[in-house]
């Protein structure tokens, strides 16, 4: 029987891991079988998270973070949950190999996957044009001609951010109207430098000497293609929070992110707590997911101090 154990191992789930370890809660965390790390392990240079002024290596910093919450006593397993039952007082989760591990506490950190175009070559080319967050790279587009694809908020926000540094933002639509509120679509059409490309999509990702080299447009209704000249991709066509887990014990918000009682972490169920990019559909950023995590842990060590 734990006191605390934490699903995920990203910045939300390594930092509320810390927490718990340095409060002495000996925490157990389930780190995933191959994602072990999180996002940001998929990425090369992270230049915002704060304390690394030259920047840091995406996999460096998750070792980082996986080092100091072991430093501390948290004992990282490789694996991942599967089944859980979070409703008594007693939480217990179950592992890939059916073992079942109980504590008074869960932590859940799982994350939030970006939504893929599908296409070859888009997985490669990760962090090598093709982006799925502006907020993280937009800064590595200087000058560049980028395109953007999607037609809600998210993808009118990505192309305004984006053209302060791009020489050209095209936004890529399938439909011929946009999705995103009408304020976000007039923002983007009085930018000289965003120009759209609707009932289109792209057909191939096209790459030369291990980067974006530019992409493949096609037209929705005649099926004619055309070659776009750009060197980043940015795919901002939603996001799936991993909660297919926690669907039926925990409250989920319409779009599938787990709800919490804001400002703490607690989410429906005592004992149950959320953090990271499961829970936050705004800012999905490596800070605030291990702030959340801070968070989350804190709020834990009360609930476990409150029942003694
Ligand atoms: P994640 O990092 O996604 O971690 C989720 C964890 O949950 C993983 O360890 C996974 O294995 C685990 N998990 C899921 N399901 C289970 C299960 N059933 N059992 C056990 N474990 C499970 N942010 C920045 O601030 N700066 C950047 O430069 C930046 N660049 C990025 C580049 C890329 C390519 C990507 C994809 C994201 C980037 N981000 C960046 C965003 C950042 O990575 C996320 O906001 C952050 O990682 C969210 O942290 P998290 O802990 O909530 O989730």
């Amino acid at each position: 029987m734990r006191e605390v154990i934490v699903i995920g191992s990203g910045p939300a789930g390594y930092t509320a891991a810390l927490y718990a370890a340095r409060a002495q809660l000996k925490p157990l965390v389930f780190g995933g079988a191959i994602f072990v790390g999180g996002s940001l392990t998929t990425t090369s240079e992270v230049e915002n998270f704060p304390g690394f002024p030259e920047g840091i290596d995406g996999p460096d910093l998750m070792l980082n973070m996986r080092a100091q919450a072991e430093k501390f006593g948290a004992e990282i397993v490789e694996d991942d949950i599967v089944f859980v039952d979070l409703t008594g007082d007693v939480k217990e989760v179950t592992d890939s190999a059916g073992a079942v591990h109980r504590a008074r506490a869960v932590i859940v950190a799982t994350g939030s996957g970006y939504r893929k175009l599908g296409l070859p070559k888009e997985d490669e080319l990760s962090g090598r044009g093709v982006s799925w967050c502006a907020t993280c790279d937009g800064f590595f587009f200087r000058d560049r001609d980028i395109v953007v694809v999607g037609g809600g908020d998210t993808a009118m926000e990505e192309a305004t951010f984006l053209s302060r540094f791009a020489k050209s933002v095209t936004v890529v639509h399938r439909r011929s109207t946009l999705r995103a509120s009408q304020v976000m679509q007039n923002r983007a059409f009085a930018d000289d430098k965003i120009s759209f490309a609707f009932d289109s999509d792209i057909a191939e990702i096209k790459e030369a000497d291990g980067k974006l080299a530019g992409v493949v447009l096609r037209d929705a209704f005649t099926g004619k293609t055309r070659d776009l000249d750009v060197t980043g991709l940015f795919i901002a066509i939603g996001h799936n929070p991993r909660t297919e887990l926690f669907r039926d014990q925990l409250d989920l918000d319409e779009n599938g992110y787990l709800k919490v009682q804001s400002p703490t972490m607690r989410t429906n169920i005592p004992g149950v707590f959320a953090a990271g990019d499961v829970v936050d559909h705004i800012y999905r950023q490596a800070i605030t997911a291990a702030g959340s995590g801070c968070a989350a842990a804190l709020d834990a060590e009360r609930y476990l101090a409150a029942l003694t």
